[in-house]
């Protein structure tokens, strides 16, 4: 009895350790009021299992299904195109910047919109609207039967759409971002759906600690997807990768990080 008991408590303990993320912190200045604290060290198997998970596959996916990993391969140009009734230009800015500062490897950069005609277009383009102008915005970009099909599935309040060629590399995005419903929707979306734009396309509704799980409200960039980004734009990784292949990859990548995704 004593050591089956033993025998229990040693398999709680590994379980225990397989969701070791430590290094709790408050969220960073910037966040929303309220916003969740975050973790700041990861083991090598919970970037692994969030990068697999987050970065292959689509559960909104429409259209064939994408050989394997898909992200730009040039430097990133994003444009906000301003609107709504809700001035978040300069804040829709900053959250791109911060993108560029934590993820050199994006080599991000906003297009101010002024640029002549003839120069790299855009990547990346950002729509800021009400929430009252989301579905109309959606039937104005993908038609009448993507919106349906996207609407059906899922009870959007922010979404972006990827275009990438078969080779993986995205091609273009577009995001829609609702402005009118306070900091704390306005900062997650804003985060959430940028992740998209840069090839994290999935949802994990059981990771604790990525902007990705649609149960989590966070609002800012964490630790954590932060590392899997970097990840996903390191040079050992490549556009159109396999799984295996990037299984082949990614124990490297994750040494190059600083300490596995701690500050
Ligand atoms: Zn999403």
């Amino acid at each position: 009895m004593k050591r089956l008991f033993a025998a229990f408590f040693f398999l709680l303990s590994l379980s225990a350790a397989a969701l070791a993320a430590s290094g709790k912190q408050p969220a960073p200045a910037g966040a929303f009021v309220g916003a969740p604290p975050e973790y700041t060290r990861f083991s090598a198997a919970e970037l692994t299992r969030g990068f697999f998970a987050l970065a292959f596959g689509s559960d909104l996916r429409i259209g064939p299904r994408p050989r394997g990993i898909r992200r730009f391969d040039h430097p990133i140009r994003a444009h906000i195109v301003a609107g709504g009734s809700v001035d978040r230009s300069a804040a829709m800015a900053r959250v791109i910047e911060d993108y560029a500062r934590q993820v050199p490897n994006l080599r991000l950069s906003v297009a101010s919109g002024n640029e002549p005609a003839g120069v790299q277009p855009v990547d990346v383009e950002v729509q800021l609207i009400d929430e009252k102008n989301f579905k109309s915005a959606l039937l104005a970009a993908f038609g009448a039967q993507i919106t349906k099909t996207f609407v059906a599935r899922t009870d959007p309040q922010c979404m972006t759409s990827v275009k990438s060629s078969a080779e993986g590399d995205i091609l273009r995005t577009v995001s829609f971002i609702i402005v009118d419903k306070g900091d704390d929707v306005f900062l997650d979306c804003a985060y959430h759906e940028l992740l998209h734009a840069f090839g994290l396309s999935n949802h994990d509704q059981r990771n604790p600690w990525t902007t990705l799980n649609q149960k989590r409200i966070v609002g800012y960039l964490p630790v954590y997807d932060r590392a899997l980004l970097t990840l996903l734009y390191d040079p050992r990784l490549k556009p159109g990768m396999t799984a295996a292949q990037a299984r082949a990859a990614l124990p490297g990548a994750i040494k190059g990080l600083s300490l596995a995704g701690t500050k």
